[in-house]
């Protein structure tokens, strides 16, 4: 039987394992492996909410094993950590425990083909000081450590008798991008600090202003073309030598891919460790590897760019994925990937959201805002849970959450 083995478990590789399940493993035309180091999903646009206590991580969190069950695919626990392309073998490195004892060992794992889907993290340009002062919101731990961190900083400042600290309860945050306009919650005070002379700068300037001004009432301090030299214990130093004082730093200044891309059997990566990856998704230099979503350098448009690290192209990719293997397992060509951006939205606390909607009605960018927005940016979560659940069950997730959004406390405060 035809093996197909998905690594990582994200926003595209979740959908993909999924759908494979459902249309491959039930019927046991081809098996369905996907490998996580994780033993849990969360769909990573939510982990501002749980950095500012907005959501609990736990009520949300999807068990990868469950979903495996339910979806007719084999879930292994355990980190990539190589690759032989010749014997078609990935080495996987043993996980270990709170205490560190071994919980799974060092194993290869075999495939027909192979799909890559580990994602990105956070890249500090090796700027020093983020590894040992900043956090960043990458996975729920980090997002977790955070929001307490926070509520610590909340209760040690109002029970103490000596007056505040000139970084008592400030918060900087590196990086205007979607993800550090979206930690600026008002339920957070702080300092948002931008290199560029905008924020939002991948987003049309117009979305830009909108969400300026909501984060002006919202109190948030703003400061661009602020070049950020140097994390310290208690602040932001930047180029220019001024210094902001700050209790917790958020570094959320750009992404790269996982460094073990850079050591797979010689696949050929980009400058950010992203495989570069043709249009119909398989690697440069193996037809049997396929990479998609933040890990994958795909040209968009052709000749010019690459498709850009953001959920919506996880998702049109993994649903160009199951076409792929189903031309493959067919010995059919196979199609090229093509990106349709759709937009960007930017969520701006409980109800409020900006951004620019394209292609959905005329061709043209329509700017947003308000409402509207925020209903079109929570659809693009509801699309990733239809993709891993179906759309009774999705359904009944979204009643379920008005239902103890009722009862259950706007912010979690322990
Ligand atoms: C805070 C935040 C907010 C965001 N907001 C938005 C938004 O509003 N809109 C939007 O479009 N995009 C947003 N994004 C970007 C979006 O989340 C990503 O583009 C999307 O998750 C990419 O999906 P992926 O499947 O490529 O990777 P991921 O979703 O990151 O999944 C990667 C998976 O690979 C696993 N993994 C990693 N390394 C290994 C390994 N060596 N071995 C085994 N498994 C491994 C990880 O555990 C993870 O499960 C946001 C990102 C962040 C961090």
């Amino acid at each position: 039987m035809h093996k197909i083995l998905i690594v990582g478990g994200g926003a595209a590789g979740l959908e993909l394992a999924t759908r494979l399940g459902d249309r491959f493993g039930k019927r046991g035309t081809a098996q369905v492996e996907l490998l996580d180091c994780s033993r849990t999903h969360l769909w990573k646009p939510q982990l501002h909410e749980i950095a500012s206590g907005s959501m609990d991580s736990g009520t949300h969190q999807l068990d990868y094993a469950a979903q495996a069950r339910r979806h007719h695919f084999r879930f292994r626990l355990g980190e990539m950590i190589g690759l032989d392309r010749h014997k078609r073998e990935l080495s996987v490195g043993p996980i270990l425990d709170e205490e560190g004892k071994a919980l799974t060992p060092p194993r290869t794992l075999g495939y027909d083909t192979l799909v890559i889907a580990v994602g990105s993290s956070t890249n500090d340009f090796g700027t020093p000081g983020v590894r040992q002062y900043a956090i960043a919101l990458e996975n729920p731990v980090e997002a977790a450590r955070f929001q307490r961190r926070l509520v610590n900083a909340l209760v040690r400042a109002q029970t103490q008798v000596e007056p505040l600290r000139p970084e008592q309860l400030h918060i900087a945050i590196v990086g205007a991008g979607a993800t550090g306009v979206e930690l600026a919650d008002r339920d957070v005070k702080i300092e948002l600090l931008e290199g560029t002379d905008r924020i939002l700068p991948p987003l049309p300037p117009r979305v830009s202003e909108m969400a300026l001004e909501r984060l002006h009432r919202l109190d948030v301090e703003v400061r661009t073309s602020a070049h950020v030299a140097e994390i310290l214990p208690n602040g932001v130093k930047l180029a220019d030598g001024t210094v902001f004082p700050a209790e917790l730093v958020v570094w959320a200044a750009g992404v790269k891919a996982p460094a073990v891309l850079k050591s797979l059997d010689g696949l050929e990566t980009n400058r950010i460790n992203q495989l570069v990856v043709l249009q119909t998704l398989q690697t440069t230099l193996d037809e049997n590897i396929f990479a998609l979503g933040d890990c994958a350098a795909c040209p968009w448009p052709p000749g010019k760019g690459t498709v850009p690290p953001r959920a919506q192209a996880a998702h049109q990719q993994a649903s160009h994925m199951v076409g792929q293997i189903m031309r493959r397992l067919r010995s059919k060509p196979l199609k090229p990937f093509r990106y349709r951006d759709f937009g960007s939205l930017v969520s701006l606390g409980r109800h409020q959201s900006v951004g620019n909607l394209a292609g959905l009605v005329t061709a043209r960018s329509v700017f947003v805002e308000g409402f509207f927005a925020r209903m079109m940016y929570l659809s693009i979560r509801k699309m990733h849970q239809i993709a891993l659940h179906g759309y009774l069950r999705a359904m009944l997730g979204t009643l379920t959450e008005m239902l103890t959004g009722r009862t259950a406390p706007r912010v979690k405060l322990h």
